[in-house]
């Protein structure tokens, strides 16, 4: 195997090479959003020289160009997921919103009171809200899968809570606040021995593992571009052929319909159907350039690499007087949230930003995992395919020199 080629990687992203607080930048915030490569920024820019127009029904030049390049994208992210179809992949804002649009259009059509959805306990507030939603338009019940203090799901008390009652099954592919990757592959066998559907939330997934929703055979993925490297305002919902063609739409407007008239009107089909108005034409373009530039160094170059830092970055941590890890489930991604004793996580947030270190300090909108684990919010730094083993170090460091002030 040949060396990962981070140096090249790391002049790939040009934020990266900028100073802090006069030190240089070390971005550790790469769940919350990764950053970009100039792939992506360039591709973004010359899309708007060249190719940029309205898409879909157009006959102009520019405009049969950028339809073309949009649905270029949706073919690489559906190479991407590996789903068999490209009619299987809706453009959407993000993760919340494709999330959103499984609760609204699949739960309102397919719901009823007494029925179940089944989340864990490890979920981001977007896939909580948009089924506590649901369950208050439809009368459907919302039932919780506890973890236990490693941060990992209780397998066995999740197949207790799956009965013929459960219609849905959503649950997180890896946690971004603990980090903890889910045994999803399992989980959707256990859901669909009881007849429920079930949405994978992949949005810390993707950037870190090679997903094939046809291997795990779920029934809906989600995830959001930014995270990958990409765009803001784009990311993608994978749902099976035949769920999307039965499930309504759920916002009317443009593009997403064959014929209106004042007394009625007929949908397009999937994905159109779900794409109302004009979507994030060079945002969708810029994706793919991310997802090629990933697969350029590889998903497994990556996962290792990461998978090396996390593990380094583990070790060394136990070096910080009174460091605290939150989450340390035996299957875990980059990301290492923390507390540490007498100093509040957005103090210790602000002190390393003077480091020039990017961290996240808050409840990382799992404020149910915060409250699990009797903390109010922790420290949590991220690491992509670009951090180094000396930016652990001097994380490690500022850990250190900013505890000694508080001790
Ligand atoms: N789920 C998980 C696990 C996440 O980490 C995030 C982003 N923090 C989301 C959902 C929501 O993603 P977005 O804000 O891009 O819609």
């Amino acid at each position: 195997m040949s060396a990962y080629p981070i140096d090249r990687i790391r002049a790939d992203f040009p934020i990266l090479a900028q100073q802090v607080r006069g030190k240089p930048l070390v971005y550790l915030d790469n769940a919350a959003s990764a950053q970009k490569p100039n792939a992506v920024i360039d591709t973004l820019a010359d899309f708007y020289r060249r190719d940029f127009a309205n898409i879909h029904r157009s006959v102009h030049t520019l405009g049969e160009r950028a339809t073309a390049r949009y649905e270029a994208a949706r073919e690489t992210v559906r190479q991407f997921l590996n789903a068999e179809a490209v009619e299987e992949i809706v453009f959407v804002r993000g993760t919340t919103e494709a999330i959103n649009l499984v609760a609204q259009s699949w739960g309102h059509s397919n719901l009823k009171e007494g029925d179940e959805i089944l989340i864990t306990a490890m979920e981001h507030h977007s896939n909580i809200v948009p089924w506590q939603l649901v369950c208050q338009q439809t009368g459907a019940v919302l039932k919780v899968a506890p973890i236990d203090t490693h941060g990992e799901l209780l397998l066995e008390a999740f197949e207790r809570l799956l009965t013929a009652r459960t219609k849905l099954v959503a649950v997180t592919h890896m946690s971004n606040a603990l980090g903890t990757i889910n045994p999803v592959e399992r989980l959707i066998d256990m859901a669909h021995a009881h007849g429920a559907k079930v949405l994978v939330d992949g949005a810390q997934a993707v950037p870190h593992l090679a997903v094939d929703v046809q291997a795990l055979g779920c029934d809906f993925y989600a995830f959001s571009g930014h995270k990958v490297y990409g765009p803001t305002g784009i990311g993608a919902l994978y749902g099976r052929r035949g769920l999307l063609e039965a499930m309504p739409p759920w916002q009317g407007g443009g593009e997403m319909i064959r014929t209106v008239t004042f007394e009625k009107t007929e949908y397009a089909d999937p994905p159109y159907k779900f794409e109302a108005g004009t979507p994030a034409i060079a945002e969708a373009v810029g994706l793919a350039a991310a997802i090629e530039y990933v697969q350029g160094i590889g998903l497994e170059a990556i996962a290792a690499h990461e998978h090396d830092l996390i593990q380094y970055a583990t070790e060394r941590a136990a070096e910080v007087p009174g460091l605290r890890l939150i989450g340390t489930a035996r299957h875990k991604g980059a990301i290492l949230s923390f507390v540490v004793d007498r100093v509040h996580p957005h103090d210790l947030g602000t002190f390393l930003d003077h480091y020039g270190i990017a961290v996240r300090a808050g409840h990382h909108c799992a404020m149910p995992v915060m409250d699990f684990f009797r903390v109010p919010a922790t420290a949590r730094a991220s690491f992509g395919m670009y951090n180094t083993r000396e930016e652990v170090d001097l994380l490690i460091y500022a850990l250190k020199e900013i505890i000694k002030v508080f001790s």
